[in-house]
């Protein structure tokens, strides 16, 4: 049966990150302002909480599961606005570490692991349809020989090497896609620039260039060089699983942007006076009270789709479903809970004085990178209507 009761010592932990959270929100407009300045390793603050590593290693058995524990923190840490008050970004974090995880060598895994690893899909044709995918590795010897350019890389320029996809036989459709590891330094492989974005400032996004770039053949994540010619592909395969593993943590930060901003709006609006009486009947509500209410029950519900996927890969289930319902659901909510709230609070949601309109531009990224919410949509519908993506598309 699923249960999501807290133990103390979790619910202490989240109360943390959450204070952690907060503190940091003094240095947010600044880096909004100063877009690519780095992060310092610490803020003075910081000396104030315990890391949270060692907040974490006293966790038993007996707390919640690993994996929902971690969407718990996401809502904790990320509907607040602060700055991470320690450099946040740690070997093994990066969404590349998580495309090693799933597609990698046991050798692999351990010589790479360690590192943080970025992702590159996104090429400038090919975004939500990843067969169109233009980059080619070409095998000369014993060395992969990559061409292609890539945008969106998300810690792009912190990471210190890259997961990247790219075509070993464009007739062969997904099948021919692999994905390879490239060090940052290695000979052609060049940051083309740093983009400018509407909200999660504090994260470097890149854009590549890779010319005839040079990799060892064993770089090749998995080492399976085949290249299937039936229905469907093992290894593209293995590679697209490493979003049921992610996109719960996409879709809880959107969700935790919707789950501050009803948290903002009903502590400014208490300020004025206006609190939520449960008790009274939906007749003797104002209308602002019924849409706060309204509000917090859509940022709820949708944290419970995110807490069922990550309850499923705890308890070693399928979650690919699951994983797109949460994804749909927290890009729906992470753009209509803090537009919302905006709306209720006036003129003082677009005032650079205070940070709920933050909320909304942070949010925003949730309904688009690791499956758009119109491809969750597609996923969702395919898997209820037994098509496959060529059927529906
Ligand atoms: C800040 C940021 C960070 C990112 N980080 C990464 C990263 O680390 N690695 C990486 O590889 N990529 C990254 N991306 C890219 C992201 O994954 C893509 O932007 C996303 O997949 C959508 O692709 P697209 O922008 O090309 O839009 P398109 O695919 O061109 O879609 C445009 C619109 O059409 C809709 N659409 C497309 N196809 C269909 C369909 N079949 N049915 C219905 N509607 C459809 C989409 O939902 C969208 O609304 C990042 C993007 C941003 C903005």
């Amino acid at each position: 049966m699923i249960d999501f009761r807290i133990s103390e010592a979790d619910q202490h932990i989240l109360d943390q990150v959450a204070a952690e959270g907060r503190a940091g929100e003094k240095y947010a407009r600044h880096f909004e302002e100063h877009e690519h300045e780095p992060l310092p390793e610490a803020f003075p603050e910081a000396a104030e909480f315990e890391p949270l590593p060692r907040l974490l290693a006293r966790r038993s058995k007996e707390d919640t599961p690993p994996a929902t524990f971690q969407m718990l923190l996401s809502f904790a840490r990320q509907s607040t606005n602060g700055v991470p008050l320690r450099n946040a970004l740690r070997g093994g974090g990066g969404l590349g570490n998580a495309a090693l995880r799933a597609a990698g060598t046991k050798e692999q895994i351990e010589k790479w692991g360690g590192l943080i690893l970025a992702m590159s899909i996104t090429e400038p044709g090919a975004g939500s349809d990843t067969k169109a995918i233009q980059s080619t590795a070409r095998l000369d010897g014993e060395e992969w020989v990559l061409n292609g350019d890539k945008i969106f890389v998300t810690t792009g320029i912190r990471a210190q090497g890259v997961v990247v996809w790219a075509t070993v036989d464009k007739s062969a459709g997904r099948a021919g896609i692999k994905s390879f590891l490239v060090m940052k330094g290695t000979q052609g492989f060049e940051i083309v620039r740093q983009e400018k974005k509407l909200g999660i400032r504090t994260s470097d996004t890149a854009a590549y260039a890779f010319r005839d770039c040079r990799v060892p053949r064993e770089n090749l994540l998995g080492l399976d060089e085949s290249v299937p010619r039936e229905k469907g592909s093992a290894s593209y395969r293995g590679v697209m699983k490493t979003f049921n593993m992610t996109r719960p943590g996409v879709a809880s930060g959107g969700v935790a942007k919707a789950l501050g901003a009803v948290g903002f709006a009903r502590d400014a609006l208490a300020e004025d006076g206006i609190k939520v009486d449960w008790q009274a009947g939906f007749h003797q509500r104002s209308a602002t009270q019924q849409a706060l209410i309204e509000m917090e029950a859509d940022a709820e519900a949708a944290s419970l789709t995110v807490l069922h996927a990550a309850w499923l890969a705890d308890m070693g289930r399928p979650n690919n479903v699951e994983s797109s319902v949460c994804k749909a659901k927290g890009g729906e909510v992470c753009r209509t809970v803090p537009q919302r709230a905006m709306e209720l609070l006036g003129a003082m949601s677009v005032s650079h004085d205070h940070l709920v309109e933050k909320y909304l531009r942070d949010g925003r990224i949730s309904d688009i990178y690791e499956g758009t919410g119109q491809i969750q949509r597609l996923i969702i519908a395919r898997s209820i209507l037994g098509y496959s993506s060529e059927e529906l598309s």
